[in-house]
């Protein structure tokens, strides 16, 4: 049997309180059987999410943390924090944060290691530059950040892995359904342990049911597409038609 279709929204730095009416729509939503629905506001928005999400289909996580508890690290946030404000999920290394503020693997491990050791399930995000992949360096690349950034023991209950191609997120472009083929078939290679896979990078309605049939695809992290309340549920609805839990 596969596992049931993640499909997880990463809101970016994007969101006011008001916002909470795309969330409202969500949990109103009935999710369609096989998928999960996560969203990752901002995190001034997690524990508000979270108590509106509670006893519904939807739960919430956050974008990043600190890799320690509590301390001396103003501006931080840890994972306890987060948990603690209701996130089930945590993602660490978007490519974002590794070109915005110079993570490097070893940082993004310590990160994932946080959300375990607070109980939360870590979505690790690898990928490859345009540069990379041109220079036919791709499965190289994502070995190699897998190699460095996935904790020692990782299971499938506190570890989701991401492939998000850099030049597809926020570009329109996606890579063909062989290259996403190769690339997750190789990361399961790897990694193995039924640990889920996802793909992100550019998933909207109309390329989602193509995206989510590929072999060791088990879900999304949707950028953009998730802001809109009704383009994340017609994501969720391809997946469901894309042979979830099936
Ligand atoms: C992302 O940044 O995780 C992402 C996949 O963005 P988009 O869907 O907008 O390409």
């Amino acid at each position: 049997m596969e596992p049931m279709k993640l499909i997880a929204g990463n809101w970016k730095m994007n969101g006011l309180k008001a916002s909470v009416a795309e969330l409202e729509t969500l949990v109103a939503a009935s999710v369609p059987a096989g998928v999960e629905l996560l969203l990752c506001p901002p995190a001034t928005l997690v524990a508000g999410f979270a108590a509106k999400a509670t006893g519904s289909a939807v739960r919430i996580g956050a974008q990043d943390c600190h890799r320690l508890p509590s301390g001396a690290h103003t501006g931080d946030i840890s994972a306890e924090m987060l948990a603690d404000a209701g996130a089930t999920h945590i993602i660490v290394g978007h490519s974002e944060r590794r070109a915005d503020h110079g993570e490097t693997d070893e940082i993004v491990r310590h990160k994932a290691e946080a959300a375990r050791r607070a109980g939360c399930v870590a979505i690790l995000c690898v990928g490859e530059t345009l540069a990379e992949r041109e220079a036919g360096r791709t499965l190289a690349v994502i070995a190699a950040q897998l190699e460095g950034s996935v904790p020692p023991g990782a299971k499938a209950e506190t570890l989701i892995i991401a492939y998000e191609p850099v030049w597809a997120i926020g570009t329109g472009l996606t890579p063909t359904a062989a290259q996403v083929a190769e690339v997750h078939a190789a990361i399961a290679g790897q990694i193995g342990k039924g640990i889920r896979i996802l793909y992100g990078g550019s998933v909207k309605p109309g390329n989602a049911a193509e995206l989510m049939a590929i072999p060791h695809v088990d879900g999304a992290l949707v950028g953009g597409a998730s802001l809109k309340a009704a383009d994340f549920l017609a994501i969720a609805e391809a997946a469901a038609g894309a042979g979830a839990g099936a």
